[in-house]
């Protein structure tokens, strides 16, 4: 190999940089703003390390935020170091810590091939314990006890480490022991849930010294990227395994940590000076990835935080476009401003992947799908957990109880999907036969086949259920588990289920559930897959090559595109209420930088927008334009639509409190709307295009330029009354009817 010196993605980095790069022993911090090359570094120095022959790929260990941020790590590192990239440890905290565990998972009493549970096997089971404590369940949800014990699991605690102050609030200090059956169900189960990967981890590390010893000499160097982002128990399993080697290199910023309200500590990222003595800090300026302007809205925002170390944060980039700020009437309208501006910046020459749409909450989504589904933007919904989907879960479930028919959480949750008959009333009368004769639900099911406890039709159901998890199970080692994947899913009838239903929605699932078994096919077998799918197919979706990508501010977090659009931008969605409530003003600062990681995700042009009016609950209510666009500076803004807007963008919310008490019918959105004539489409109306909302007065004429709901852009070739002959950019040459176009211009 030559010297990583003499490589380009060497000689292209800056000064500081280039030392983070060059400074491979030790411990090494990388503390700077968004998008000043933090990850790049990262790779660099990966890559450094091997070209120098300092190691061996597979002693390294590398930590991402996302299984989508390791591959793409990988795939950068690839094209540095070439194949060997693909023996270096890379993957998040969850995915190092599974394989961890399955290698010693004997230590605390699991076996290798342990299920991982899904967020809702974790209630359902939590559901279970608290019913059978007789705890009000109404009272005291199963929801919030497992957020309970999420919580205890982030911060590190087994049961017998919490503290009974900790305790007595919940379920009449009931917590902790509801906490100590479901660990202990769990484990006949031979199974952990997410927050156990590391907490297991940390019991094998802590209390087998040879164990974490192995660990120790066997990976040399560590990296960690979005280290702000660490919770306590990550940054304690981190602290005891690079305790031996001391070469530990975390890149993070602050004004990024956004991941408080799981545990998040951003002073993981502060103490770090303290936890590692001798190491050296790198600060670096030098922002590569956005526009000035767009630059100088984030650090606008991001000043008004009181906790945050100061940086500096500049770029070399030209000034590039002003932020457009647009207002409109509703959500339908936000969709539809949105996917003009899309088409047009298509239009501009702006691919479809190089655009985002990042909400605040992930029901936000729903409008702008809806108007790319009708006028045919190609997008994707990324981050939403594949495994956490409705079909994906049903498919695992069934698929577990091949592999294990003593997966009771699995069968419960397919026993009657699709519906066969064996409603709560069967499952019931198994579940108590099953506890009363410590048995698992499958066995309970076969023993109750054998007496009158049932009725005939019943009997029969479940009898060919049953009969059908034997034979599947039979076939496990006959034929491929692909094969065995659609053979289960086809016999049980989950496919016709779908089929049947025969819905734009349906129609996504049968999609995602072949997806499924594409991905299966990269394992060896039923059980290789099975124990990894939760882990590695997280944030699987990745939008492709033309597709815009829909998704929330969480999950854009390293990321970077062309154009990005920030909806919702109101009091109450964004900063998000609960967040304000929850966490007051620690609460307000994590979201401001949750806007601060929005806004510096786009590297040309931003577009903020905000409704006067939602829908809430069913319920229409006025909305206040959110406290962070009064804190954008206004010259950045772009003029046209602050003009509309009435001039002072800063003093909306006053005026909005103002009228909020004159005790009116409407709300205060509505009446700011109406006495500042904001309706979306007025506003709109000094921007580059000219829409009309009826078409009853249109001004038609060949060549014109036009948007149809359906075939998106357009020019008129020719007209016959109200029948327009239309080339449309994607759909080709159509007829459509002229009430049916908008005038674009
Ligand atoms: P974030 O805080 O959002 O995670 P980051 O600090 O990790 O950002 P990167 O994603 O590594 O930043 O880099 C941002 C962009 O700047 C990337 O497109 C990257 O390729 C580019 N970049 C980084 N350093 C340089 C450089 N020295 N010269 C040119 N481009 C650079
Ligand atoms: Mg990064």
């Amino acid at each position: 190999m030559t010297q990583f010196y003499n490589h380009q993605a060497y000689i292209d980095l800056n000064d500081s940089q280039k030392e983070a790069v060059k400074n491979l022993d030790g411990p090494l911090l990388v503390l700077s703003g968004a998008g000043t090359g933090k990850t790049r570094v990262l790779t660099a120095r990966l890559a450094n390390l091997l070209y120098s022959n300092k190691t061996k790929p597979w002693n390294i260990l590398a930590v991402t935020f996302t299984n989508k941020a390791a591959k793409e790590m990988r795939i950068r590192l690839e094209s540095l170091i070439g194949p060997s990239a693909n023996s270096v440890w890379l993957g998040t905290f969850h995915s190092i810590a599974a394989r961890i565990l399955r290698e010693n998972a004997e230590v605390v009493s699991l076996n290798s091939n342990y299920t991982i549970i899904t967020p809702d096997d974790q209630i359902r089971l939590i559901k279970q314990i608290m019913i059978d404590q007789d705890i009000d369940i109404k009272k005291f949800t199963p929801k919030a006890m497992s957020n309970l014990i999420n919580s205890w699991k982030d911060k590190g605690y087994k049961p017998d480490d919490i503290n009974q102050s900790d305790n007595d609030f919940f379920a009449n200090g009931k917590a902790i022991n509801i906490y100590k059956t479901y660990q202990s169900r769990l484990v006949t189960l031979n199974s952990a849930d997410f927050g156990d990967l590391l907490l297991y981890n940390l019991t094998i590390f802590t209390e087998n010294l040879d164990i974490l010893e192995k660990y120790q000499s066997k990976i040399l160097y560590f990296l960690v990227d979005e280290y702000q982002d660490t919770n306590t128990i990550q940054y304690l399993w981190l602290k005891l395994f690079a305790n031996k080697s001391k070469n530990i290199c975390c890149v993070g910023d602050d004004d990024q940590s956004i991941y408080g309200w799981r545990g998040a500590q951003v002073g993981n990222i502060l103490k770090f000076e303290k936890d590692y003595t001798s190491a050296k800090i790198i600060k670096l300026e030098e922002n590569y990835r956005s526009t000035g302007r767009i630059l100088e809205a984030a650090n606008s925002i991001i000043a008004n935080n009181k906790e945050r170390l100061s940086k500096k944060l500049k770029t070399s980039s030209e000034d590039g476009d002003k932020i457009d700020l647009i207002s409109v009437w509703d959500g339908v309208e936000e969709a539809k401003i949105t996917s003009l501006e899309i088409e047009n910046l298509y239009s501009c020459g702006f691919r479809y992947d190089q655009i985002a749409v990042l909400v605040r909450a992930g029901h936000q989504t729903r409008y702008f799908e809806e108007r790319f589904v009708d006028i045919g933007i190609p997008y994707k919904v990324i981050g939403a957990k594949f495994y956490e989907r409705l079909e994906i879960r049903d498919a695992l479930a069934y698929l577990r109880v091949v592999q294990q028919p003593n997966d009771d959480l699995a069968l419960e949750r397919i026993i009657n999907v699709p519906k066969r008959g064996l409603g709560t009333n069967t499952t019931s009368l198994i579940h108590s036969y099953a506890k009363k004769n410590n048995i698992s639900f499958f066995s309970a099911s076969q023993e109750l086949l054998m007496t009158d406890e049932l009725r005939p039709n019943v009997k029969r159901t479940l009898q060919n259920l049953i009969n059908q998890f034997i034979d599947w199970n039979n076939h496990n080692k006959e034929i491929s588990h692909t094969d065995l994947a659609l053979k289960v899913l086809e016999e049980s009838g989950y496919i016709d289920h779908w089929q049947n239903e025969n819905s734009i929605e349906s129609e996504g699932r049968l999609e995602n559930l072949k997806e499924l078994i594409n991905a299966m096919s990269g394992f060896d077998n039923l059980s290789g897959f099975l124990e990894h799918i939760s882990l590695v197919m997280d944030g699987d979706n990745e939008a492709e090559a033309g597709e815009v990508s829909l998704m929330t501010l969480h999950a854009a977090k390293g990321l970077e595109f062309g154009a990005v659009f920030l909806p919702g931008w109101e009091e109450g969605i964004f900063p998000s209420q609960r967040s304000i409530d929850e966490l007051g003003l620690s609460g307000l600062e994590e979201e401001r930088r949750l806007a601060y990681v929005g806004i510096t995700r786009a590297k040309k042009r931003l577009f903020i927008t905000f409704a006067a009016n939602r829908q809430i609950h069913g319920l229409w209510q006025g909305s206040i334009p959110s406290r962070f666009i009064s804190e954008l500076p206004k010259k950045i803004i772009n003029e046209n639509i602050e003009g509309n807007l009435g001039a002072d963008v800063s003093s909306y919310n006053q005026i909005d409190f103002d009228l909020s008490s004159n005790n009116s019918s409407y709300g205060p959105g509505f009446l700011r709307a109406k006495q500042k004539g904001i309706r979306g489409l007025n506003v709109y109306k000094n921007t580059q295009f000219e829409k009309s909302v009826s078409s009853v007065n249109l001004n038609l004429s060949v060549g014109q330029r036009v948007f149809h709901q359906k075939f998106g852009m357009g020019f008129i070739i020719s007209s016959d009354g109200d029948k327009l002959n239309i080339n449309f950019d994607k759909a080709g040459e159509k007829k459509v009817v002229s009430s049916f176009i908008k005038i674009i211009d």
